[in-house]
């Protein structure tokens, strides 16, 4: 089988409301890249490059990417690299990514997805199973509450916890004021039997800041405080001035930093994205070296359209370290509703069916490669 053409599109989803944080300035989610892989065998294969201009590693160490910028790398760079060469040789295609141009994982990832999709559907065996098999039936999620105020905040997460969500994600790093008022109001809201962990995405000035702000939150009960602040150093000191475990994510791209997390102590549990070391492929790597490690992981992700999520989904079932709760949405077709709101971001999507939620976790399908089929009309609807 040979690869034989890319397609591109642009997309850009209706948002149930604007989901932000602290580092997403004036972007808005959902505006990205998908594609399709096309072989002479007439398999095609689908891909998401879920870019935020905004989104990048710690002081520059990885760079935000646009649909612009994927598009040129695909087209200019990855389709010339890959072209003619057999979807199932998925570790040698990437090595001809990376030959032809460093870094841009996001755009590279799209390509891993769709070429994980083909060989899948050739091979009549879900993406899953080319990742070491199904290792959770039941991908437990944790809904993500964007900066808000405080009260809407509060609203949003009773009705996610009466849709069966057992973890609720606040957005924090802004305003350590408005944070603290938020995370007290959610827990005197939902009781203490449901998760709360929260996100600053790097926003606290200086560890001090943060570690003074977490501790504060401790007695609301946190289960994790996710990357509040940048740069492993400083994450090192939040890491150990506070009781409660530190995430890495924007710190986490690559195996490598997995392994510098360990040794600087920087945090104690890793986010997972597929698209953050380029793809599943890679992103078995840094699971694999957080489980040698003995770091707990999440799934976490950029709130992609069904495409992207597919992947997040094979990736969640079958990666071991990956027990956490992950944040992905629940993809929501427009009259095929699960939830109300838990886990919807976008009010419609591009695929045809979404993958099962059952009470605040999301099953695994077992069709052959990513499980799911593209609507063309959406493509169309929801061309930018
Ligand atoms: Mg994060």
């Amino acid at each position: 089988m040979k690869i034989t053409d890319i397609e591109m599109f642009e997309v850009s989803l209706p948002l149930r409301r604007p989901h932000t944080y602290a580092s997403l300035g004036a972007q808005t989610l959902g505006n990205y890249l998908i594609i399709r892989l096309n072989t002479d065998k007439g398999i095609s294969g689908l891909g998401e490059g879920p870019v935020v201009p905004t989104w990048g590693g710690d002081h520059m160490t990885y760079f935000g990417e646009s649909i612009s910028t994927a598009k040129v790398v695909i087209q200019d760079f990855l389709k010339p690299a890959i072209s003619g060469q057999d979807p199932h040789e998925i570790s040698y295609i990437l090595e001809l990514m990376d030959r032809v141009i460093v870094g841009y994982p996001f755009a590279k990832a799209a390509i891993d997805m769709a070429i994980h999709d083909i060989v899948g559907k050739d091979l009549g065996v879900p993406v899953y199973q080319l990742l070491g098999g199904r290792y959770r039936s039941h991908i437990p999620l944790a809904h993500s509450i964007g900066l808000l105020e405080t009260e809407r905040a509060v609203e949003e997460a009773k009705v996610v916890v009466g849709e069966g969500i057992k973890t609720v994600k606040l957005k924090i790093g802004h305003d350590p004021q408005r944070d603290l008022d938020v995370v007290k109001g959610v827990r005197e809201a939902i009781g203490e039997k449901i998760e709360i962990t929260v996100d600053a995405n790097e926003g606290y000035k200086s560890p001090k800041i943060a570690i003074r702000i977490i501790k504060q939150m401790e007695r609301y009960g946190v289960s994790i405080a996710e990357q509040p602040v940048k740069g492993l150093e400083a994450m090192a000191r939040v890491a150990e001035g506070v009781d409660t475990p530190i995430m890495a994510d924007e710190s986490a791209w690559t195996p490598q930093d997995v392994a510098r997390i360990k040794e600087t102590r920087a945090a104690d549990i890793i986010s997972i994205y597929t698209t953050k070391p380029g793809g599943l492929h890679n992103a078995l790597k840094v699971a694999h070296v957080a489980e040698a490690f003995g770091f707990p992981c999440n799934l976490n992700g950029s709130i992609e359209t069904g495409v992207g999520n597919a992947a997040n989904v094979a990736m969640a079932a079958a990666a071991r370290p990956i027990s956490l709760p992950c944040v992905f949405p629940l993809t929501t077709i427009r009259g095929k509703e699960q939830t109300k709101m838990a886990g919807v971001y976008y009010v419609d999507d591009l695929i045809t069916e979404p993958f099962r939620y059952d009470n605040g976790t999301v099953i695994p399908s077992d069709k052959p490669g990513l499980g799911i089929e593209l609507d063309e009309s959406k493509l169309e609807k929801y061309a930018p």
